[in-house]
């Protein structure tokens, strides 16, 4: 880790008043790219009062230390863990473990760090973490990140901090409710515990930014440019959140729409200030396609000499003008997510495009001088076929054919990503089963010969880790009572997703009108709406895009159909397994 070259675009702070040790609890490339980690560094940095040191976790490290000052986890006044993804909860355990810290908040006092946590598997379902934490700072830190050290700074009482910060949108105490569980899984019974201030809300609102609110702040950026990384020296860029498309399996599309873009000159300013350390750029956001004049921004980056790249693309934003900028800029590789190879598979996950829309898109590319694809498709959804395996090779074959205009033998320029489908909370596919682990595997292994078949190049990802995904993020606090026992060495990770084990994780499939283990916490999503798109995945019909539009109250998010988490939603049909 210390061989890895860092380069810093806006200085750091060294030292201040109070240490906050910002934990990535995986490894040093992965937390080095995440823009949530860097932000939160960079907040630290312009704030009077405070300054952060890193701390990088992987299972069976030593005790951790700071990369900064070589500093122990228990010697900062609060530790700040940036959760991305479920199967990161267990090295929060064993992050706390290593460092001598009581795993349990209740076990903790003013003697120990304050231990916060934030990140994106924590907007999906922060619960396997609820026993572990003080604080959970859930929805989009912009709006609650500042509030937390401002009252920090008023008052280093854990207790005081946290009843000031009771009620108060995007804050999360759960050690202030007690939880029973019925037989299913689902919350019966919520108890305020005797520490929990009369201003405790039973559930949580998370809170989400106006587009006026994104547009005056400094979007999130990689601060820290490292050779560490996969993405080496390019600096990554946030340029807008949320999606319009409303695909049924895509958590993010829910949580973060409706799209709000960051200020193009702030964009530019960021840009400008590491001219000096780097040329390559790369713009970030759910769907790239949707920020404003997107074709302005890249030629402004382009005529300051950056090389551009684009994550999610959708194919509906691309344009021949985009293209050309990109092929200009340097990028050889168009990327695209049919998700299927079946179109009637595709319109029922509400993603309105078709093979042979997606065929035109690379031939457009091909046309600006794009060299190469790479598409992601997923394995294992409900109501797949058998043959969907080969639909998805053919349409690889066909997209490689496209964009070389070749029609012989010879290696395609296609590379694929294939991932077992995990249905997530507060998606449509909350009411879906995963497939068991063997059938998983089996479908795997069918995409696996269908690809190898048309010799197309495949990433196949992990049936094993895609279950334990499941697992996680549908878990409630007993999911984390069983982490416990594998963080403390008395488990094997394994057991977690054997069938017979005791410490194994329990899925939690979704039934209308039963509190799932995350309902603890809300954004405003309607439980309706998403029964809705369920019932519109089995039956096919598409839902048009978010249209953010002032007065729109389709999904709950922006209008006044917040429903209350406590009321059963109204029914408008039984969802039925697909299996
Ligand atoms: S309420 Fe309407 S505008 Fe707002 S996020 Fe939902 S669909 Fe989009």
């Amino acid at each position: 880790m210390r061989s890895n070259r860092e380069w810093t675009i806006f200085q750091r702070k060294q030292a201040d008043d109070c240490l906050v040790g910002v934990v990535y609890p995986a490894a040093y490339a992965v937390g080095m790219s995440n823009l949530g980690f860097q932000w939160v560094l960079r907040q630290l940095d312009i704030t009077p009062g405070f300054f952060g040191e890193r701390f990088f976790h992987t299972p069976g490290a030593a005790a951790p230390r700071s990369l900064e000052g070589r500093r122990r986890p228990g010697d900062c006044h609060l530790l700040a863990f940036s959760v991305s993804f479920e199967t990161d909860y267990l090295a929060v355990l064993q992050f706390l473990a290593a460092a001598g810290l009581p795993l349990q908040s209740a076990q903790r006092d003013r003697r120990h760090p304050l231990v916060v946590a934030g990140g994106a598997a924590l907007q999906v379902n922060p619960e396997p973490l609820a026993l572990f934490v003080d604080l959970v700072v859930v929805g989009e830190a912009e709006a609650a990140w500042a509030e937390l050290l401002a009252v920090y700074r008023d008052t280093a009482d854990r207790q005081e901090l946290l009843v000031r910060l009771a009620g108060r949108p995007g804050f999360y105490v759960p050690s202030w409710w007690e939880i029973r569980y019925g037989d299913d899984g689902a919350i019966v019974q919520q108890e305020r515990t005797a520490d929990a201030p009369a201003g405790a809300e039973p559930v949580v609102r998370l809170p989400v930014l106006t587009a006026d609110d994104l547009a005056a702040l400094e979007p999130p950026f990689t601060n820290l440019l490292s050779t560490g990384t996969e993405f080496a020296r390019t600096l990554l860029v946030e340029v807008a959140r949320g999606c319009p498309t409303g695909c049924r399996y895509c958590w993010a599309g829910y949580r973060y729409r409706p799209v709000r873009p960051f200020a193009e000159s702030r964009i530019l300013a960021i840009a400008d200030a590491a001219r000096g350390h780097t040329d390559k750029i790369g713009l970030v956001s759910t769907a790239v396609g949707q920020y404003p004049d997107l074709a302005r921004l890249m030629a402004d980056l382009h005529r300051r000499g950056f090389h551009l790249g684009l994550s999610s693309m959708r194919l509906a934003d691309l344009t021949p003008e985009l293209l050309r900028i990109l092929a200009e800029g340097g990028e050889d590789t168009l990327t695209l997510a049919p998700e299927t190879g079946a179109d009637s598979m595709r319109a029922r996950l509400n993603k309105p495009f078709t093979n042979e829309q997606l065929l035109d898109g690379c031939r457009t590319a091909r046309a600006a001088g794009i060299r190469r694809v790479r598409l992601y498709f997923m394995a294992g959804l409900p109501g797949e076929e058998p043959a969907d395996a080969d639909a998805a090779a053919a349409l690889a074959e066909a997209a490689g054919r496209a964009l070389t205009g070749r029609t012989g033998d010879g290696r395609l320029p296609v590379t694929v990503s294939l991932s077992p489908f995990v249905p997530k909370p507060n998606t449509p596919f909350q009411y879906a089963a995963m497939p068991p682990l063997p059938e998983l595997r089996a479908t795997l292994r069918r995409y696996a010969a269908a690809f190898r078949r048309r010799g197309i190049d495949a990433q196949i990802g992990s049936a094993r880790e895609a279950h334990l995904q499941w697992r996680l993020a549908t878990g409630s606090r007993v999911t984390g009572q069983q982490l416990v026992a594998v963080a403390e060495g008395t488990a094997d990770p394994a057991d977690l997703i054997a069938e017979h084990s005791a410490v194994a994780a329990r899925p939690f499939v979704a039934t209308p009108g039963r509190r799932p283990p995350w309902a603890m916490t809300t954004w405003g999503l309607s439980e309706n709406h998403i029964l809705e798109e369920w019932r519109r995945f089995r039956s096919g019909d598409l839902t048009p895009p978010c249209p953010s539009l002032a007065g729109c109250t389709r999904c709950g998010i922006c209008g006044s159909t917040d429903p209350s988490p406590d009321a059963p939603p109204s029914r408008p049909d039984d969802p039925e397994s697909t299996r």
